[in-house]
């Protein structure tokens, strides 16, 4: 069985994600549980916390399906200690409000060294920062996500991602989140069935499936290799729908969420409609 979904607005308040999601037919979802591009946000209130669950359940989401993705401000790789600190501040809030909705991970892009440290540096602060949010909460999960290799972000090779984990002491709380469209534009080749093939067999040695944790499905408007972070809805960018089509035939992405991050929400309900009859066409 495969959760299917979108990044839905929580505008309004979280517990308004849910039905945003039930209406255009998923399965599973992505949200923000605070305003994304600022640093503070009021606490979450007991009425936001027992709705979002009510919701949850009435809407009949299994909590395996649900993921929020952390603040873009959030760097856990830091090299300057304040602002690292400032980062690991909004990184443990933003695992603490996941912990009060019940939600069951967190995914995060790993973090930049903004030039001023290596990265390996990066990585070893990275899985520091993931120690220390850890140890303060009970169960969330850390998803790190891939990145594009944009700038100076780290997590654009399935080695980083390895060598973040390597390093993280409750084994049992950490695994990623592979993008779509992050792995092409840093050069894994999912748009044929080969490269597909190569790219999963890399990462089940690298990184291993029962680390998997979610994908974000998106299409790229960006060329292989390009590390440049565009998104683009399925079957409309570089990458094509064969790897969809593959994703939707393969166990090994089974009971994760599967979560769109596609530029045009008006078609998110059609793009569900046909990963669902992709799932069920073997
Ligand atoms: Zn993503
Ligand atoms: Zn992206």
């Amino acid at each position: 069985m495969k959760y299917i979904g979108a990044h839905v607005s929580a505008a309004g308040g979280v517990e308004n994600a849910p039905q945003r999601a039930k209406e255009m037919g998923a399965t599973g979802f992505a949200l923000f549980t605070k305003n994304q591009r600022q640093w503070k946000a009021k606490p979450l209130s007991e009425e936001n916390i027992t709705t979002f669950k009510k919701r949850c359940k009435e809407f009949g989401f299994n909590m395996d399906a649900v993921i929020p993705h952390d603040s873009y401000l959030i760097n856990l790789g830091h090299p300057e200690k304040a602002k690292l600190q400032k980062s690991l501040d909004a990184f443990l809030d933003e695992l603490q409000r996941c912990e009060q909705l019940g939600i069951k991970m967190l995914n995060f892009h790993p973090g930049s060294h903004l030039k001023k440290i290596s990265e390996k540096e990066c990585l070893r602060i990275i899985a520091e920062s993931i120690n220390w949010s850890l140890d303060q909460t009970e169960f969330v999960k850390a998803a790190i996500e891939n990145t594009a290799g944009q700038g100076t972000n780290m997590g654009y090779r399935f080695e980083h991602l390895a060598e973040i984990m390597d390093q993280v002491e409750q084994k049992e709380r950490v695994g990623v989140c592979i993008d779509t469209a992050h792995a092409f534009a840093a050069g894994y080749d999912l748009s044929t069935e080969k490269g597909f093939q190569e790219t999963f067999d890399e990462f089940g040695k690298i990184v291993g499936f029962e680390n998997l944790l979610a994908m974000h499905l998106n299409d790229s408007k960006k060329e292989l290799g390009s590390k440049v972070d565009r998104h683009e809805s399925l079957g409309d960018g570089l990458i094509g729908w064969t790897p969809f089509e593959l994703i939707m035939a393969d166990p090994r992405f089974d009971g994760i969420p599967l979560i769109l991050e596609t530029p045009n929400p008006e078609r998110w309900p059609e793009e569900i409609e046909q990963l669902k009859k992709l799932e069920k066409r073997d």
